[in-house]
Formats: C-alpha cells, structure tokens, sequence
C-alpha cells in the first residue's frame, strides 16, 4: 500500500512536470555567476589599484626621503631637488604652515588611510579638490579610506577625470586617457614635518581598452551563461512537456491514456469541489472488437476505437474522464446525482454507440462501480483518501464480466454478491483438483421409469462436491465454472469411469442393471478419441456397454457437426447409447436432429413447468415425441413433477420419465432399493415429494429450489 502511494506520488509529480526544479535551479545558476564575476571583477581591480595605488606612494615616498635628506644636508631650497619631478608637492611643518612648495596646492582636507597591501599600516591620502571623492568609500574603522572597485570601474569607464597636464611631463602621457588626482602626505624628519605630494591614479589607453575588453569579456561570458542556463531552461521544460504529453498519451486513440485516468481520476475524486460530487466508474467495452478487427482490418478496429472514444469524451465535462485501457475496453469516470439519471445515462450512451456507424449494428457492454458521497458523523464529507481507482475500476469489470456470455448491448452495477461469486469462483478453481484426488465429488442417480408401467428403465448420473470445507455443492455451482476453466474434461472422465465401476458392481452384486446416461460437455468433443477414450475407460471398468449412456448437452450440436457427428456414430458402433440432452430449450434442434443419428431425445423441463393447462405446449410435446419416433428415437421427459403430466405423456407413447415426481437424484445406496425394487410404486412418489419437503431448506440446488414446489406438486 505504502508502495503504491508512493509510486502514485511520484505519477502526480511527473504529472505536474519538475519546472520547478529547473526554475531553481536556473535562478541558483545566474545567482551564482554573477556573484562569482562581481566577486572576480572586484578582487581583479582591487589588485590593479592597489599595484597602481602603491607605484604612486613609492615615488612620493622617494621624493619625500630625498626632500629629507636635502635639508639635513642643509641646502637653502631642498625642494629644488626634487623639482624635476613634475609633481606637485608642499611641505608643512609642526605648526601646520607651509614652509615650501612647489606647484599649486589644490590639496582638500579630506583626508584618511589607505589600505595598500605593501603597508600594513596603511597610508594618509588627502583628496584633491578637484578629484571625484566617490571613488574612495569610508573603511571599518574611523579615519579609513579604501578604494571602492565598482565606484572606481565606474569612473574608470564613465567619467572623463580631467587630467592637467604637467609642465615638462613626458609626451608619452598622451596615452594617458584617465586620471584622478589625490595627495599622498608622508612624514618627514621625525614627524615634525610632514610631505604632500600631489598622485594621479592613472588609467591609459591601453587600460581602459584592457579594463574595457575585460568587462565586456565578463559582459559576454556572463550573458553566454545565461543564455545557456535560459536554453537548457527552456529545452528542459518543453521536452518536460512533450514527455508528460506522451507518458499520459494513448497511442490508439491519441488522446487520455490509463495513466492520465488513474492520476487525474484520483485526483477529480480527492480534491477540489469535484471531490463532493458521487462518481461513478465505468468499463466500456466495445463486444465482438476482434471479431471486427479480423473481418475488416486492425486500422479499421482501431479507427472504430477513436470514434467510440470521440462519442464517449464528447458526452463527458471537464471533472470527468474518458481513457482507453487496452483493446477494447475504455475506463470512464462519471458524475451523476442519482442512479437512475445515471441508469438513463448509460442507456443512451450505448444508444448512441450503437448506431455511430450507419453500415453496422455494434455492441457495447458497461459494467459500473458506484462511489457516492458519503458523510461521517458530524455531517462532513468524508474524504476519498483510501479510495483505490484501480479496484474500483476492477469491480467495474467484474460487473460487466457478467454480461459476458451476451452478444447483445448490455449494463450491469457492481454489487457485493459479484465478489462472492468472483471469490466462489477462485475457491472452487483453487480446490477442484484436490477434490477430484480426494474423492468429494459424488454420484447422484436419478432413475428413469415408464410412465405406462412404472418400471425402472434407466437412471441419470448427476454430480455433487460433497466438500467438507463448504458443505454439499449442487452441479450448477461448480459446472459452469469448470465449463469456462476447461476442468469439466477431467469430470466427464471422473464420472464415466466411476459411473462404470459403479455399473459393474452392481451387475456383479445381481441387480438388474438398467443404463445410466452420463453427461458429456461440449468442450470435450473436441477430442478426436473421445470415443475411444469412453469406451477404454468402461472396458477398465469392465462394465458392458450398453449399460451406459451419454448426454450431448443440445448446445454442443452448433460446434463442428462432423467431428461430433463422427465421435457420435463411433459410440454406437462401440455399443453406447448416446442422447440429445435438453432438447427444446436451444434454437436449431429441429435442424440437429436432421443431422444427428442419436438414440434417444431428453425433452428439456421446460416443456413441464409453468402453465399445466397449456394446450399448445402438450401438441408441441406431443408432436415431438412423435417425431422422435418416427427417427426411431426414444424419448425421456425431463424435470416431471405432477401426475397428470406424468399420465399426459404415457398417453402420448413417452418412453421414460426423469422427474421428481416419481424420484430426485439419490445416493448409491438408496438407488440400489430402486433397482432391487425395479418399479416405482405410490410409496417412492410419496417418498420423493417428502424428500422435497425435507429439502426445501437446502436452497442451492435445481433440484432444492424445485423441492419449493406447492404441496400437490408432490402428488
Ligand atoms: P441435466 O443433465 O439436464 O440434469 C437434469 C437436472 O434436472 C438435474 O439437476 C436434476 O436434478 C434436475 N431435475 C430432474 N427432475 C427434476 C424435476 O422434476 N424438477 C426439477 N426442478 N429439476 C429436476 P442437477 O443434478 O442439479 O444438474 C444440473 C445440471 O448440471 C445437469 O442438467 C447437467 O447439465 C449438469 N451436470 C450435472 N452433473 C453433471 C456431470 O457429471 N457432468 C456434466 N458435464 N454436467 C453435469
Ligand atoms: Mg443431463
Ligand atoms: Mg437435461
């Protein structure tokens, strides 16, 4: 369960596509650039100013010392010394005067340290009057200064700093493009005086081509960066897209695939306001698809399927959802407000479906599982939280798993009662072997009597699962499902040979032996020696042949007439009795009987139940008994309870009778008494309808539900 969550989790964040972490991811990466070039830049320039900053201090420094030394050496104009070299300068003593100078004095009183790598003290910078203090910020701590980098490559690339330039100064300063002048103050003969010389922090050409190629390198890379991170961006999220499309994209029908109905389904039934609305899930299924895919051709059934899923999604809003599961099957989720508008709503729908194409008639069956509202004690509405699509749309099969066995259009809700039956269907799949090994399945006979004479002329061997588990199991509970799982061969051989040992027995015991017919499924005449198959297993049993009798349920007639025709004339040949079982309750017997050189005809019980009075029913009984005659058949009436109908077919030449008016399916034991007995006298009539009586309870077989019959059926 934990698993599944999480792989639902992990649809719905596929679903919703990761544009979010690519978005992140995106706005990290330029975040991270551009932090990494200011950083860059900032450091690169810093380092230029402080190697430019510091070659500036050194020549002042060195005018300073020679200054120094010129006056200890005692010349009158010390100053004359350093003249040449073109720089302004004055010098100031204790007292704050100015006791020489050399050039104008533009110097401000602005003043701070200068942090330069070469000092660890820093240096005292005086700001120019005419200088652009912005390039200079205020440090830490009072009284500092340090060069702003950004201010600085601001000016450097804006501001067109004047530069004045020196008399005498060499030509080569028309290279010169920027420069900010500042005053370097170094002290001199002990601090009592201090030395002001007037700096350039200089930018030539071939900086400022440098400083400028260099940003629009950063320039460029920065904004190759983005453009990379901006087209993996957008790559990313429209092959996101694409992908999603696809991944939630049904290839028949190219619109909603199972997985957009699972994440959207859930989420239509979780959340918002469609969470409040009943739903229901439904399983279309488009009957007879392959039949249609092999007649015309696979496009034509998959252009068939895009049509269905066209009329089906154009029936539907936008809270609800139409998904082509596989072949021919669609899951729907459907809103509606009460069962029968929903009843209504499914009616038309296959209305509709049927008729989409005017050339040809279509089926469509619709199973549906109902999830309606539902409120907790506080009158809230409970939440879908638990609620599994994948179950419910299983149900929703199961439901229409029932219409299965009709070509016709159909519906069909899901209810409790089809788990049992799906669970009762597992057990019996899941047990039907170890029965066989352990011998629960059993032998019921039901004996046949003459209606004129009232003589035991045959029996019908009839199988029970006696399960110790599940108590005593009538045929129709475990025979249809071993019909559909292919088992019912292993139970046809299962009776034929047990019927015969039983046969033998008996005739070894003395009893006067009559034939008892064991009934043959259909699915078992598939087999080429079936004949042979029968007739070694009675040889084992080394009971003689004309001690048993096989029933072709009518049905098996519209398989392949030849190999059953063949099987069936094998049989006789080997001496085996072979009847037409249920007779009268399928379409084309008439035209079986054309065909079939069978030995006798079984009325089916259909022709004795309902109205007794029924005058058109005893000519058709009557006129079958006589053309069963006149093909030189016996006949047996089925499923007889009354006497009347019982005096009704001896007028009309029946040959037996096998109805609970004269005895219901029995154990060996109690068919042995009907044997040694030979005739049915009126205390087996009373007998049986008190068998009836006492049965009735036991509800789950034909024969049970028969035992309900009113009293004077027991007559
Ligand atoms: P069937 O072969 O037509 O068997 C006759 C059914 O009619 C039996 O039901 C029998 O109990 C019932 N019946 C007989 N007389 C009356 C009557 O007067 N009134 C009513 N209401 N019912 C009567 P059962 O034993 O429940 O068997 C049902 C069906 O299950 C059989 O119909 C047969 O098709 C199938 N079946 C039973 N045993 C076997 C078997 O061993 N192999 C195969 N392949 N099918 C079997
Ligand atoms: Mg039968
Ligand atoms: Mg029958």
């Amino acid at each position: 369960m934990a698993r599944r969550k999480k792989a639902d989790a992990n649809l719905r964040k596929f679903k919703k596509g990761n544009i979010w972490i690519t978005l992140v991811c995106f706005i990290i990466a330029t975040f991270l650039t551009i932090v990494f070039v200011s950083l860059f830049i900032s450091a690169f320039l810093s380092y230029v100013a402080d190697s430019k900053m510091t070659g500036e201090y050194n020549a002042v420094a060195q005018m300073a010392n020679t200054y120094e030394k010129a006056q200890k050496a005692g010349l009158d104009e010390p100053g004359l010394l350093v003249e040449n070299e073109y720089r302004d300068f004055f010098v100031k003593d204790a007292n704050g005067n100015i006791v020489y100078q050399q050039g104008e004095n533009t110097c401000s009183d602005k003043n701070g340290r200068l942090s330069l790598s070469d000092f660890s003290r820093g240096v005292r910078v005086y700001l120019d009057k005419e200088s652009d203090s912005f390039v200079f910020e205020k440090g830490d701590e009072e009284g500092e200064l340090e060069i702003d980098p950004e201010k600085l490559l601001k000016w450097m690339l804006e501001k067109n700093a004047s530069y004045t330039k020196q008399a005498g100064q060499k030509e080569n300063t028309n290279e010169v493009a920027l420069a900010l002048p500042f005053w370097f103050c170094v002290e001199i003969n002990d601090g009592q005086e201090q030395f002001f010389a007037k700096a350039y922090f200089k930018a030539n050409i071939r900086d400022s081509i440098f400083m400028i190629l260099f940003a629009l390198a950063i320039g460029f890379q920065l904004f190759t960066v983005f453009v990379l991170v901006l087209v993996n961006f957008i790559t990313t999220t429209t092959s996101q897209r694409k992908m999603t499309h696809i991944f939630f994209l049904d290839p028949v029908t190219k619109d909603h695939n199972w997985m957009h109905f699972l994440v959207r389904g859930e989420f239509f039934l979780r959340h918002g306001k469609s969470r409040k609305s009943n739903y229901a899930i439904l399983d279309l299924v488009f009957v007879k698809y392959r039949n249609f895919c092999v007649c015309h051709s696979v496009e034509e059934g998959e252009e068939l399927l895009r049509k269905v899923n066209k009329l089906v999604s154009g029936k539907l809003n936008k809270k609800e959802i139409c998904a082509h599961y596989a072949s021919a099957n669609f899951a729907l989720l459907k809103q509606y407000t009460t069962k029968e508008e929903l009843d209504a709503w499914i009616a038309k729908l296959i209305e509709d479906l049927e008729s989409m194409d005017p050339t040809h008639r279509f089926a469509f069956h619709v199973g549906a599982e109902l999830l309606p509202v539902t409120v907790n004690e506080k009158g809230k509405i409970e939440r879908r939280n638990n609620l599994n699509l994948e179950k419910v749309y299983n149900d929703a099969c199961t439901a229409r798993s029932t219409l299965e066995e009709s070509d016709d259009s159909g519906y069909a809700f899901f209810d409790e009662n089809l788990v049992e039956e799906q669970r009762w269907i597992d057990t019996v799949h899941a047990e039907q072997q170890s029965a066989l090994d352990n011998n629960e399945y059993i032998i019921y006979y039901q004996p046949k009597y003459d209606p004129r004479t009232r003589e035991l002329k045959g029996a019908e061997a009839l199988i029970r699962w006696n399960s110790p588990k599940h108590g005593m199991k009538a045929p129709n509970t475990i025979i249809p499902i071993f019909e559909k799982n292919g088992f019912i061969v292993n139970i046809d051989h299962y009776m034929i040979s047990h019927v015969a040992r039983d046969q033998k027995k008996w005739l070894d015991a003395g009893y006067r032996c009559v034939p008892v017919s064991v009934n043959v499924s259909r699915a078992h005449f598939i087999e080429n020696d079936l004949a042979e198959q029968i007739r070694d297993m009675v040889d084992e049993a080394g009971c003689p042949h004309d001690l048993l009798e096989l029933e072709i349920t009518e049905s098996a007639f519209f398989d392949d007439k030849k190999a059953l025709v063949t099987t069936i004339r094998k049989l006789q040949e080997y001496g085996f009795m072979v009847s037409m079982d249920d007779f009268g309750s399928g379409y084309s017997s008439l035209n079986s009987l054309k065909d079939m050189p069978l030995n006798i005809l079984k009325l089916d019980a259909g022709f004795f139940s309902g109205d007794l009075d029924n005058e058109r029913g005893e000519i058709v009984v009557s006129e079958a008994i006589r053309l069963a005659k006149s093909l030189h058949m016996e006949t047996v009436a089925e499923g007889v309870e009354l006497k009347e109908q019982v005096d009704f077919l001896a007028r009309q030449g029946c040959d037996m009778i096998q109805g609970f008016y004269f005895a219901r399916p029995m154990p060996p034991e109690d068919y042995e008494k009907k044997m040694a007995n030979g005739v049915a006298t009126q205390e087996d009539v009373e007998e049986s309808a008190a068998a009836g009586a006492a049965q009735a309870p036991v509800a789950e077989t034909p024969a049970a539900e028969a035992a309900e019959v009113p009293a004077e059926a027991a007559e």
